[in-house]
């Protein structure tokens, strides 16, 4: 996105040091470890969501206009469903994986030791102000760590709640959220954690990881970046065009893994406009800005930062503004030229850019000659052009004949590859991205074979490579 935050580390006048130094020394008495306070803390989790959840969708629709509905599906009650899953498997997430050992070390055991990896600290981004705070949250805590949460200062509302619902409900010793923007960030990122798991833009992404770096810190990156979608011209209409809508235009379009652009088979384009139009009629009504179902732009800023995108470009549909609510309607823009803005940076808005190609495999050339993205859709009735999309391109997710589904399925680990992030979450794989998972191998003092000691002989090294 253009206009990102500043884009360098300020300067921090606070300092964090002794709230992170209190969170250690909680870590270090070993009350997390166990799976009895995992358990109570996720259970916790789950309260704080149940009995506070009109406040926190009140909340939302302040901060973004989310609908009682959206709220539900993509923070509040995916949240629910997060915690329900992890607290099922849990129990078979903490055991230790065995493996097979080799004949030199007979007899012995090989494990797969997870264990946590202490104070960690987690910086959420703005658009799913929740979501996206509290689902590393409830990783982190299944994985047994004391945690810092930073919500982001821009979903105000959202980070008030979150500051204030927090200590009532969680075991306040092993965890503390910290609200402030830049210097807050700074100054966090100026401390020593176990680990850091960022979500939000490239620009801040790599002042997270250059922080980290200084303390050998590991991080998880959840970025952004243009997520594509292909329509083929043998795809039901209907159908794909509802899909469309529903991924690109939820949260008004301010989603990572929204459609951000469509690459369309040249003919078809006209077809695919028309069936997308109506059902955003069908869906928002024929003026959205009265619907309760479409949302905000999260400040002026974002909507004048859109409001650039369509210069120049040749708007087939939409393009209003409401600078009051602040909000953009649902904008459909015709083959845009490629080193345009528009299909430079990532929308992160209400804007769908609609690109006609000669072929599929153009579309995947194009996609290909551009960073990896996060998610990658395409639409298609053939089996065998879904499969090759699927294997000649790369991103962190691709979703066939849908959009962003797939982020119900907790099996499905979700992050970015390249420009996109680094590191996944989400079910087990967020378990594990807040785990070391120890090497333990068990030996016994029977049967000390000689062979690997010194002195070496031939005779030794030919029965080495028997048992090596
Ligand atoms: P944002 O402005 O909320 O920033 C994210 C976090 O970074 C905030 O907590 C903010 O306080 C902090 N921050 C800002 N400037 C900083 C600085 N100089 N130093 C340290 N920390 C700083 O969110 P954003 O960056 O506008 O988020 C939008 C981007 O995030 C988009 O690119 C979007 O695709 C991406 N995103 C990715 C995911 C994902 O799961 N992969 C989810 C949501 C958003």
């Amino acid at each position: 996105m253009s206009n990102q935050p500043t884009l360098h580390a300020v300067e921090p006048s606070i300092c964090f040091l002794d709230t992170v130094a209190s969170l250690q020394t909680s870590f270090k008495s070993g009350k997390t470890h166990s799976l009895e306070w995992r358990k109570s803390q996720l259970d916790a989790l789950k309260r704080l969501l149940i009995e506070n959840e009109k406040d926190i969708l009140h909340a939302l629709h302040q901060d973004l206009g989310k609908s009682e509905s959206e709220a539900y599906v993509a923070e509040h009650g995916f949240l629910l469903t997060d915690i329900k899953h992890t607290l099922k498997h849990l129990n078979k997430w903490m055991q230790p994986r065995k493996v097979s050992t080799p004949l030199i070390a007979w007899p012995g055991k090989s494990f797969q030791q997870p264990e946590p990896l202490g104070t960690v600290l987690i910086i959420g981004a703005w658009n799913y102000p929740l979501q996206l705070l509290l689902a590393p949250y409830i990783a982190a805590l299944a994985a047994g760590n004391c945690a810092v949460l930073k919500p982001s200062e821009l979903a105000v509302e959202t980070s008030t709640i979150v500051a204030k619902l927090i200590p009532q409900y969680m075991d306040t010793s092993c965890v503390e959220v910290i609200e402030g923007g830049k210097e807050e960030s700074s100054a966090l990122l100026a401390c020593k954690w176990d680990h850091i798991f960022y979500t939000g833009g490239e620009a801040v992404g790599k002042i997270v990881m250059s922080a980290a770096a200084r303390h050998l810190t590991p991080v998880t990156l959840e970025l952004g970046g243009k997520s594509p979608c292909i329509v083929d011209s043998s795809t039901n209409l209907k159908i794909t065009a509802r899909r469309i809508v529903w991924g690109k235009w939820m949260n008004a379009g301010q989603t990572c893994i929204a459609p951000d652009y469509v690459l369309v088979v040249k003919g078809f384009e006209q077809k695919l406009i028309d069936a997308i139009k109506k059902e955003l009629k069908s869906q928002f009504g024929k003026n959205p800005f009265s619907s309760d179902d479409y949302g905000n732009i999260i400040n002026t800023r974002h909507l004048h930062r859109l409001q650039g995108y369509l210069d120049g470009v040749n708007v087939v549909y939409g393009g209003d503004i409401n600078e009051a609510r602040p909000a953009m309607t649902p904008t459909l823009v015709l083959d845009p030229a490629k080193d345009s803005a528009i299909m430079q940076e990532e929308i992160f808005g209400p804007i769908l850019p609609i690109v006609p190609v000669a072929s599929i495999d153009e579309a995947i050339g194009f996609i290909n000659d551009r960073p990896k993205p996060l998610a990658l859709y395409a639409f298609s009735d053939d089996d065998k052009v879904l499969n090759s999309i699927i294997d000649k391109t790369s991103s962190g997710s691709v979703c066939t004949n849908d959009t962003m589904i797939f982020m119900t399925n907790p099996e499905l680990p979700f992050g970015g590859v390249g420009n996109s992030g680094m590191g996944s979450y989400h079910g087990q794989a967020g378990f594990d991205t807040f785990s070391h998972v120890k090497t333990v191998m068990k030996r016994a003092f029977a049967l000390d074979a000689p062979v690997r000691y010194a002195p070496f002989s031939k005779f030794k090294l030919s029965l080495l490579k028997k048992f090596l």
